[in-house]
């Protein structure tokens, strides 16, 4: 008998029937299945192709179904399927191998998690112990994660119903084109957020401070690339104070922004670097902290009170090390940084030269949001339903994007080529075009 009943229509009808999906009201959804994907592809149940420009929730860096990937994952199962975190194993240590080669000097173990979210809650608390205090600092333009800590920590519209943990207190970072400090340079904007940064660290308490936590680039938030100099005057106030800094490369790390991690563009080394997506691509499960040398000796002789059953699950670690073997000898992350810096940038800018609605382009490789705006001078946001209405037309047209807010992100996998972001620029162009018509008339 066959594995699977795969009658047209049934995988829809077993989702509608008995899946409870995130971050939405259960009635009235209809999902679009996906049997199979190849590189920037994925085929839905009727044999029909999308080109996926979002990466599915930004984290298919190396592109679906790479069969060096594949193969690791088989042969992992058929040696060695799951193993508990106490013991040693060698695709594990492998693995944290693999992630160090790319880490600032200075970095030497990796806690492993089953995702972000996880990633940032061991992250806070590994911070709240080593400092001995307890307020975190994170962002309102921010996303970390659906855990008690993560949840609270992040700035978007999903903490607000969740806000359950104590100790947490928000900022606003750099954002040039909606400046919350009345800013009209770059420079400008630097100065203003890190002073509002330590008047909010001075206001709460130094000593009552464990962590700022930011994401190196705001992904969900609005591909929020930080002017330069922001990041290097957060960590000379993190040092001022006594704070740890931790750095969330959860959607911005592992070749999206160009670079194995973002933080290599900024000049800048956290205390703690926090990970998952982009390390594996999603092909298994998996997250993790990676801890430099001063927090990680904080637990030499006293026991970190923290751990996962699934921590270094031999599947995940198998397919780390494939996956970041093969981004390296392939030059995935090369590639990502040339399509940035010579085929989606520039064709990115062309469409916004073109299009009205599109109020500012910015990003940098595969990271980039398309804000989009009624009116270019007042800069009034597209209503974010409208937004919903241009993913379901690019779709209509075989492109699946990721959309936020009044944005669409343009995020393909770090394997795209110059013909696929020539065929999304030409469907991302017949969709603002529409849109125009009806929003703009
Ligand atoms: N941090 C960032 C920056 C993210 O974008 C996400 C997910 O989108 C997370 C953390 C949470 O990761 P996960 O969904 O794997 O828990």
């Amino acid at each position: 008998t066959a594995p699977q009943d795969v009658r047209a229509g049934r995988a829809r009808e077993l989702d509608r029937a008995h899946i409870f999906h995130s971050w939405s009201a259960q009635a009235g959804l209809d999902p679009m299945t996906v049997v199979t994907g190849r590189g920037c592809e994925v085929v839905d149940e009727d044999g029909r192709t999308y080109l996926d420009f979002s990466s599915q929730l930004v984290n298919l860096n190396i592109g679906h179904g790479h069969p060096r990937v594949v193969a690791a994952i088989q042969e992992q199962a058929g040696l060695l399927a799951t193993v508990a975190p106490g013991y040693a194993n060698l695709a594990r240590g492998e693995a944290a191998e693999r992630i160090l080669s790319h880490a600032p000097d200075g970095f030497t173990k990796v806690f492993f998690t089953n995702g972000g979210a996880d990633a940032n809650e061991n992250a806070i608390r590994m911070a709240r112990l080593h400092t001995g205090r307890d307020k975190v600092i994170s962002f309102y333009r921010s996303y970390h994660g659906n855990t008690g800590a993560a949840i609270v920590a992040t700035g978007d519209w999903r903490r607000v119903p969740n806000e359950y943990a104590r100790g947490h207190v928000h900022v606003f970072g750099p954002f040039l084109y909606r400046s919350e400090f009345w800013a009209s340079t770059e420079a400008e904007e630097c100065e203003r957020a890190l002073h509002h940064l330590e008047r909010v660290v001075q206001a709460e308490g130094p000593s009552s401070v464990a962590a700022i936590l930011l994401e190196t680039v705001v992904g969900t938030g609005g591909v929020l690339v930080p002017p330069p100099g922001y990041l290097p005057g957060v960590r000379e106030i993190a040092d001022r104070y006594g704070i740890v800094l931790i750095l969330d490369e959860v959607m911005a790390g592992f070749g999206r922004t160009g670079s194995w991690f973002a933080l290599d563009q900024h000049d800048v080394v956290p205390h703690l670097i926090t990970f998952a997506k982009g390390v594996n691509s999603g092909y298994v499960p998996a997250g993790g902290v990676i801890l430099s040398a001063e927090i990680s000796a904080t637990f030499d002789d006293r026991v970190f009170p923290g751990g996962l059953t699934y921590s270094g699950h031999p599947l995940a670690m198998a397919s780390i090390v494939a996956a970041l073997d093969a981004m390296a000898e392939e030059g995935v992350v090369e590639n990502a940084a040339r399509i940035g810096e010579d085929v989606l940038g520039p064709g990115l800018r062309t469409l916004a030269a073109r299009h009205p609605l599109v109020g500012e382009v910015r990003g940098t490789g595969v990271f980039w949001a398309l804000d989009l705006v009624l009116d270019r001078s007042t800069r009034e946001p597209v209503p974010a339903a409208e937004v919903v209405a241009m993913r379901a037309a690019l779709a209509a047209r075989g492109l699946l994007a990721f959309v936020a807010d009044n944005r669409i992100h343009v995020v393909p996998p770090c394997v795209v080529t110059d013909q696929e972001v020539a065929r999304a620029l030409a469907i991302y162009d017949e969709v603002l075009t529409d849109a125009e018509e009806r929003l703009l008339g």
